[in-house]
């Protein structure tokens, strides 16, 4: 009747020569694909809605970085409209963790081997007695300590080694809520890191379409959320991803072909705009050297894609080195909650000649 499961999040495959996705077409239909477990067809739930994670003040002291980055991991699945879920901290100072302890642990574990970024341990319930009795029961997050953590932002050009934390800490935390993996489309539950990695210029870690689906599904409430953002990832393979292609040079008065991906946030469909441009910094703005349209771009609920998309390169650009990049909603037609993440640059410069 009471279970345990694990999962162990992998480093992933470090190489990107996996299969492009040069999809033309936005209209691509749409299944949820979030995977949670069931009970008599019941999503195993947080009872409650809520649960509270003991930070261990050994592993992450109160107020360090680490500190700082779980907390704004909890912050963004709580953040998600359309769930009621809710993450509270608390602290542990025993400097042990047991995962039959009632007491959600979070902590830096020394007894992981090297291929493990972190595990996450969920005890749980289904039995029938008068009914079907089910819920979560314990969830305790391990962090290998014996590989190295980055926590700034991420570096495009590194994806391996050292592994950014709060981006371990996001997926994780996905599973301490109660979802599973998903390796069918781009999400944060994905099993390998990045794990679809950030959004927008800034590098947001925030669960992305599929996931925010995901956790509506099991604490569904009826609050709403608009938001499209932009990604310089996309899928690979069956839970992988790594950067969306782009050429690192091209000619004036040429075509060039770039990809890039956009994850619909929102608690319905959208339909938007995307403006390309080129320019000579990695922030991309409406200022910058405009190349082109897609009018009418949309995502379903959930959804989170990468298209490719050809440009010409105007030969009145002097010589240089430049930045491709796209802005989902130029115009802002749409007002959402986060406007930050419109604003996406490829993941490499462009040096043109
Ligand atoms: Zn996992």
């Amino acid at each position: 009747m009471y279970r345990q499961a694990i999962h162990k999040l992998l480093s992933g495959l470090s190489d990107a020569r996996l299969v492009l996705l040069a999809t033309l077409c936005f209209a691509t239909p749409f299944a949820g694909a979030y995977t949670y477990r069931t009970c008599d067809g019941n999503a195993i739930k947080w009872n409650g809605n809520q649960t509270t994670m003991y930070i261990s003040t050994t592993s992450f002291p109160a107020g360090s970085t680490w500190d700082s980055r779980l907390q704004n991991a909890m912050w963004h699945w709580n953040n998600v409209k359309g769930s009621r879920f809710l993450y509270y901290v608390n602290r542990d100072t025993d400097g042990s963790h047991n995962d039959n302890n009632g007491r959600n642990e979070v902590y830096l574990d020394n007894s992981l081997g090297g291929g493990v970024l972190a595990v996450t341990v969920t005890r749980y319930h289904c039995y029938w007695l008068f009914g079907y009795q089910y819920g979560i029961d314990e969830t305790d997050i391990g962090f290998n300590n014996n590989i190295s953590w980055n926590l700034g932002s991420l570096n495009y050009s590194n994806l391996g080694s050292p592994y950014s934390f709060e981006s371990v800490a996001l997926h994780e935390l996905g599973h301490a809520l109660g979802l599973l993996h998903e390796n069918r489309w781009m999400a944060t539950m994905n099993s390998y890191y990045p794990n679809s990695g950030p959004l927008g210029h800034y590098k947001e870690w925030d669960p992305l379409a599929d996931d925010r689906l995901g956790s509506r599904v099991i604490y569904p409430d009826s609050t709403t959320e608009t938001d499209i953002a932009g990604s310089a990832f996309k899928r690979t393979g069956t839970g992988t991803s790594g950067l969306v292609s782009s050429p690192t040079y091209a000619y004036r008065g040429t075509n060039v072909t770039i990809q890039f991906t956009f994850s619909n946030q929102s608690t319905a469909t959208k339909s938007f705009d995307i403006s390309f441009y080129l320019s000579t910094n990695d922030y991309i703005s409406t200022g910058d050297t405009y190349l082109g349209s897609n009018y009418g771009a949309w995502g379903s609920e959930g959804f989170t894609g990468t298209f490719s998309r050809t440009l010409y390169i105007p030969t009145t650009v002097a010589p240089g080195t430049y930045w491709l990049g796209f802005i989902v909603d130029p115009n802002n037609a749409i007002s959402e909650a986060v406007e930050s993440n419109n604003y996406m640059e490829m993941p490499r410069s462009i040096t043109i000649y």
